[in-house]
């Protein structure tokens, strides 16, 4: 089954007279557990696909079905009730609490799941473990590496068993070595079976993911296998 099923979507700014069409008409079907990469220029509407697709905002035409459920006309309510059950976010800038523990920043989205302190922290601990930061538990972002924040935020976005994670230029702050150590994660985590979309700029991070989506001026240019990872493995 389709874990993400956009039909025709489109969305339009209105900025006084100008009228900005950041989608024109998106379909693109996401059956669970691929991993796919959506690519394109600046200003090709990835950041706007993903914030539809992230449950962040909806389309102005079209219709948008995340795990069977549409989610097109939605509330904000509905949408972030939505959001942080089906979605895991990662982002280029980590964006985990300072003063928290990695343990606690992966803990927090199960705050809101409703579960108890010390399962809290079980399952917090597992999913560090599943990004190989067991061991880091009680270190704070600041006396982490770049890599290693980076870990803890995908532990953190995986800790809700979320449908999609969702990954936003994941190595964009991140040096070329440790961008291709967090690529062996997300393949590993493919291999896991979780369903990964990953927006990107970088052909040699795009290079990791198993399908490319290619925007170009609010529409899918292309949408293929990635042969050449094919070939590599
Ligand atoms: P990308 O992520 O590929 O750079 P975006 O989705 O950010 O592309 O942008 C697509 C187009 O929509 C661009 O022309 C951008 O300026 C415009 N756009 C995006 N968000 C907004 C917004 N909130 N208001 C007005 N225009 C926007
Ligand atoms: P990114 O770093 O992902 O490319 P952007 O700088 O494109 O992010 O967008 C940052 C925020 O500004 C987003 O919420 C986006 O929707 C909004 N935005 C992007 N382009 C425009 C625009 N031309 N006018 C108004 N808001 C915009």
């Amino acid at each position: 089954p389709n874990v993400i099923e956009t039909t025709d979507i489109a969305k339009t700014y209105v900025m006084g007279a100008e009228v900005i069409h950041a989608l024109r008409s998106v379909s693109i079907q996401i059956p669970r557990g691929e991993y796919v990469a959506f690519m394109g220029p600046s200003g090709s509407g990835k950041s706007t696909l993903m914030n539809i697709v992230g449950c962040l905002d909806t389309p102005s035409k079209g219709q948008y079905i995340l795990n069977g459920q549409d989610v097109s006309r939605m509330s904000d309510n509905q949408l972030a009730e939505v959001r942080n059950k089906e979605i895991g976010f990662v982002f280029q800038s980590f964006n985990l609490l300072p003063r928290a523990s990695a343990l606690d920043n992966v803990a927090l989205p199960l705050i809101y799941a409703g579960l108890n302190k010390r399962e809290r922290n079980e399952r917090a601990l597992e999913s560090l473990r599943a990004v190989g930061l067991a061991d880091r538990a009680s270190h704070r972002p600041n006396e982490l590496s770049g890599g290693q924040r980076q870990r803890v935020a995908i532990a953190r976005a995986l800790v809700n068993n979320p449908s999609v994670l969702l990954a936003d230029e994941p190595t964009g702050a991140l040096d070329s070595k440790t961008s291709h150590e967090i690529m062996d994660l997300f393949e590993a985590l493919y291999a896991k079976g979780n369903t990964i979309i990953m927006v990107t700029h970088e052909e040699d991070i795009a290079r990791y993911a198993h399908r490319i989506v290619r925007l170009r001026d609010g529409l899918v240019e292309s949408d293929e296998v990635n042969l050449q990872l094919a070939v590599h493995s």
